[in-house]
């Protein structure tokens, strides 16, 4: 676990998703009320309640978790935090409140797309109390101390995916909604994962964010880049790219023909034995096959 300041009202745990550091993050928004974006795995909440105690943050403090999206690493931790935050509401998008008030249907679906190799890194999920649970799409948390948190429907990566402005900053937590970057790691790229990846949603919400105005993006995967039009023109090219390369084995010979960790390891070229090994794996594979399901599905 590592705090990493951000500014005077914004705060990172480094929670150490897949058990390795600089991969995922759960951001700490201070005004007179407390908010937590992102909840990591359930993994990861021991981590999470850590730095809070670091931070001197009581657990009964914490009035607010947002998620970006339903995925085991955005919101497979909201049980447990609910659990330990008796305070706290959890927000995610309408559609998926059913999921995290029983997540008993999602599992196997979960299990399934994120693969047997790093199934173990994912931890379980608890349910959350239905009336705990509140829709994230139309969100305006009022922080007090002028720290506000101000919802944006970003959908492709998953239907339900929902970024949050922050306006005290004018930066955005970006969850999953334009790529991943790891600097630690040399890894930058969209995941695109099965099952219910959109590309041609994916295309309209990148575009309709390079349209807005934001200063800084607050990422899950990872921490504070401040190279946003880079950023969100680069994710652009690299889901044409990923698209690019599996409509043309399709075109050779069909879905037989597409072998998921052969292109997984030309989308993401990482080295077998290095940190993030399991994590660049999972997620490239991942990725190919939720591009292909995608491209497939539309044929
Ligand atoms: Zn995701």
């Amino acid at each position: 676990m590592e705090i990493v300041p951000i500014d005077t009202h914004l705060t990172a745990i480094d929670h150490d998703l897949m058990a390795v550091p600089g991969v995922g993050a759960t951001y700490v928004v201070q005004g007179e009320a407390v908010a937590l974006v992102e909840t990591g795995t359930s993994l990861t909440v021991a981590a999470t309640l850590a730095g809070l105690d670091e931070l001197g943050i009581a657990r009964d403090a914490v009035g607010h978790i947002l998620c970006t999206h339903i995925h085991m690493d955005h919101a497979g931790g909201a049980g447990y935090l609910a659990v330990n935050l008796p305070r706290a509401r959890v927000y995610i998008h309408r559609e998926s409140i059913p999921h995290l008030a029983d997540p008993s249907k999602l599992m196997p679906s979960a299990r399934r797309a994120v693969g047997e190799a790093a199934w173990p890194l994912t931890g379980d999920m608890l349910p959350v109390p239905l009336e705990r649970l509140h829709p994230a799409e139309d969100l305006r948390l009022d922080l007090g101390r002028g720290v506000c948190l101000e919802a944006l429907p970003t959908p492709g990566h998953s239907p339900d995916h929902v970024s949050f402005w922050d306006r005290r900053s004018g930066g955005m937590f970006l969850g999953d909604a334009a790529g991943l970057s790891m600097p630690r790691h040399g890894l930058d790229f969209p995941v695109t994962p099965v099952p219910t990846y959109d590309l041609e949603t994916h295309r309209a919400t990148i575009e309709m964010l390079r349209k807005q105005d934001i200063g800084r993006l607050y990422l899950t995967h990872y921490g504070v880049h401040d190279d946003t039009d880079d950023k969100l023109r680069l994710a652009l090219e690299q889901i044409e790219g990923l698209a690019e390369m599996v409509r043309a084995v399709l075109a050779d010979g069909g879905a037989e023909a597409v072998d998921v960790a052969a292109l997984a390891a030309r989308y993401v070229p990482y080295p077998d034995d290095g940190p993030a090994a399991l994590v660049a794996r999972s997620w490239s594979q991942m990725s190919v096959a939720g591009m292909l399901r995608y491209l497939k599905k539309r044929q």
